[in-house]
């Protein structure tokens, strides 16, 4: 099947510059967790996104300079010949699906940490840090400003070296130049301080000092936050933002363009925003530039994608997390595959794993982060490996994605789910306020299931050991999922709480079974991620008196690491929740709950109707248990394994049980030094600062002469 007329657009060839892009997918600067420490696994990476079909496909931020050290976190570098060499592995593995390659030249200012190097945070004006530590950023003199101005040339020549087609003048999200953008950050009185024209002034030489480095043969784009989303006080899209551009229009070769202060403002979660939802703060760039402008906006629908290019929004598509779910994205639509799409269901999984410094992760795609460590390719799977029929027990995501991928590699599968609904937890979960778009883990699982014929699915079909014993299939997958703590037990309470015998506590399963609910609700979270807000808000919505108490001093405090956490307890308080912090439950009786405070232990008291507890999940793996105690008593058969997988092995995301169910399925019959992730190793630097170099350098002042960076 071919392209579908309507979507042949996003095929032409766009101009930039010096270079022309194949087609109008441009994969935007993303973070990947990886970054300088694992080179191979981030060539891996970028070369299946370009396997799939975007045209440009750019890195992650990329440091110019040891005083912009992002450390622990997962950050590139370009400081000198070793990082050139690792870089060039990305841009040939781009390059060899006829992609561009873009490289996001990158400088934090006051923004980066420097925890590696110890270098001072540099900044516009002297400023506390972006990341909360104790110190500041100092104030750049004249000739701090024409060294960054040179660390950006040479890191742009550095880039060429390496390979890349376009190079970047970055200044998005709070970074140096956008410091320098901002009023609020930039207090100089210098001719880069005041009016815009002076705060502009850094951002248009770094323009024109890479243009005149690498111009001739890479194009420059800048990314720019055209509104920080802080209100009057910052840049907006209205004002500075829109004259910045008018500005500077047609100096680059494109513009980029996003909306930013934080991250969590630019990569929003589906929870708190739409589909193309910076277009209100984009639309204008292209009235006042002829340069091609690409921006982002979660985008996954082909007909959307179509109507930005023909509104005259943007010339690409711009995708950091669509890219991430699905890597043949483009390559999909254009042979007419668009319903195979795995739509990003925008859970922001993928921010979390650059937050807790690990490589990426994602709901929709076990594979991504996979692709060097286990050769996971997210299309390619080898066939089946024997003729052996598989049963998977549960029909959530964990078993959803198993009984499909082990259908993709032509094994014949019975796939058994007690109820009448396929999707286990996605399918509850997704009925909370604003998660919806969670219910296409498992769309796109029951769509792809369709496809085939060998995998039975049998709904309502609870099944005990003998049922399954009784079926003679090879292997047994087990993937019953997990049931909620009612014993108040949680990450920072070990100790059941007292409520043996309280009425009128429910957990978050009851909910979802339809059990009524009486106000004032007490919603007691002392598991962290989104489900105690989730319920906080659905049941003020339903109008309810809400309370939210929890041990940790703020709500929600893991979707910190989802970008989400602000935005939660705002909505909370907004929509007239009341939030109750630091308090760990000591016991509930006749409609009182009693706390703690988590650091005196001072005692509190609050009414409730209900108490719900969202505090931990329990394995649900009575099954397993049976079947072990049958295989022992040699009642088997020809059963050949037993495996749990997803949240029946360990409850974790939805993003970790749609892993662990990909995981069997892929390594089925494979040797199991296939099962063994590949890890990447620190290699010795070339050259004279190899580590014979270094260890014959005895005199410090030798050594600190060859200045080591
Ligand atoms: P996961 O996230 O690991 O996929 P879920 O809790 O979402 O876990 O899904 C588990 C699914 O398994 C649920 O839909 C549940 O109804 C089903 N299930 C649990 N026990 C059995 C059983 N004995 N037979 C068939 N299905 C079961
Ligand atoms: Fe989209 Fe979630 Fe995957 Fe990120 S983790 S790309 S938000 S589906």
């Amino acid at each position: 099947m071919g392209c579908n007329p309507r979507y042949e657009i996003l095929f032409e060839p766009v101009r930039i510059g010096p270079v022309t892009a194949p087609n109008r997918f441009y994969q935007t600067p993303h973070a990947t967790g990886m970054g300088h420490l694992k080179p191979q696994s981030s060539a891996a990476l970028r070369s299946v996104k370009a396997e799939g079909g975007w045209g440009v496909v750019s890195t992650e931020y990329c440091s110019i300079h040891p005083s912009s050290d992002d450390s622990p976190f997962g950050f590139l570098s370009l400081w000198d010949e070793d990082d050139i060499r690792d870089l060039a592995h990305t841009a040939d593995a781009i390059h060899a699906h006829g992609s561009l390659a873009a490289v996001e030249l990158w400088h934090g200012g006051a923004h980066a940490n420097n925890r590696l190097t110890r270098e001072p945070m540099i900044a516009p004006s002297a400023q506390p840090p972006k990341f909360v530590q104790p110190g500041g950023a100092r104030a750049m003199d004249r000739q701090d400003i024409r060294e960054f101005r040179r660390w950006q040339r040479e890191a742009a020549i550095r880039a060429k070296q390496a390979g890349f087609d376009i190079v970047y003048c970055y200044a998005g999200h709070d970074y140096l130049p956008f410091q320098f953008l901002s009023g609020r950050t930039n207090r100089r009185t210098d001719e880069y301080g005041g009016s815009l024209e002076n705060r502009a002034r850094l951002l248009r030489e770094m323009i024109e000092d890479t243009k005149d480095t690498v111009g001739a043969t890479c194009a420059v784009a800048v990314r720019l936050a055209v509104d920080e989303l802080h209100g009057p006080f910052g840049i907006t899209s209205q004002g500075e933002g829109r004259e910045i551009i008018e500005m500077l229009a047609e100096l680059p070769d494109l513009w980029d363009v996003n909306v930013a202060g934080a991250l969590g403002n630019d990569s929003k979660s589906s929870r708190f925003s739409l589909e193309g939802y910076q277009e209100e703060h984009v639309a204008f760039v292209k009235t006042v530039t002829t340069k091609p402008v690409v921006s982002v906006g979660r985008f996954t629908s082909p007909d959307t994608m179509v109507g930005q290019i023909r509104r005259g929004i943007q010339d690409f598509i711009g995708a950091a997390r669509p890219s991430i779910a699905d890597p043949f994205l483009p390559k999909k639509i254009l042979e007419g595959r668009e319903d195979e799409i795995r739509e990003c269901i925008g859970c922001n999984i993928c921010r979390s794993a650059n937050n807790e410094a690990v490589p990426l992760r994602c709901t929709q795609n076990p594979t991504i982060g996979e692709e060097w460590r286990r050769g996971w390719h997210p299309e390619r799977l080898a066939r089946k490996g024997s003729e052996a029929r598989v049963l998977v027990v549960g029909g959530g995501p964990a078993g959803l994605e198993c009984a499909k991928t082990l259908g993709q590699r032509g094994y014949g599968v019975l796939l058994a789910e007690a109820g009448n609904v396929l999707g286990g937890r996605v399918s509850r979960e997704a009925t909370l306020p604003g998660l919806g778009a969670w219910a296409r883990v498992r769309d796109h699982r029951l769509h792809m299931l369709g496809k085939h014929d060998t995998v039975e699915i049998y709904r309502s079909s609870r099944l005990g050991a003998e049922d399954v014993l009784s079926l003679g299939v090879d292997h047994v997958v087990l993937a019953t999922g997990s049931t909620w703590r009612r014993d108040g037990v949680g990450s920072s309470v070990e100790v059941p709480a007292e409520i043996a015998g309280c009425p009128s506590i429910l957990t978050p399963d009851d909910i979802f079974a339809g059990a009524a609910v009486a106000g004032p609700v007490l919603v007691y979270d002392d598991e962290h991620y989104f489900m105690g807000g989730a319920l906080a808000e659905k049941f003020r919505l339903a109008g309810h008196d809400v309370a939210i108490a929890t041990p940790l001093p703020v709500v929600s405090s893991w979707t910190q690491m989802t970008d989400e956490q602000f935005f939660v307890q705002k909505r909370l308080m907004d929509s007239g929740v009341d939030v109750l912090l630091s308090r760990s439950l000591l016991s509930a009786s006749e409609g009182v709950a009693e706390f703690a405070c988590a650091y005196t232990g001072r005692i509190t008291r609050r009414d409730f109707g209900t108490l719900v507890l969202v505090t931990g999940r329990l394995a649900e793996q009575a099954l397993f248990d049976e079947l072990s105690m049958a295989i022992e008593s040699a009642r088997g058969g020809g059963l050949r394994s037993i495996t749990r997988i997803g949240d029946c092995l360990a409850p974790s995301s939805i993003a970790d049980a749609v892993h662990s169910g990909h995981k069997f399925a892929r390594q089925l019959d494979l040797p199991a030094e296939a099962a063994v992730p590949l890890r990447e190793r620190p290699f010795l630097p070339s050259g004279d600062r190899s580590w014979n170099a270094v260890r014959h350098v005895v005199d410090p002042v030798a050594r600190s002469a060859k200045s080591v960076p």
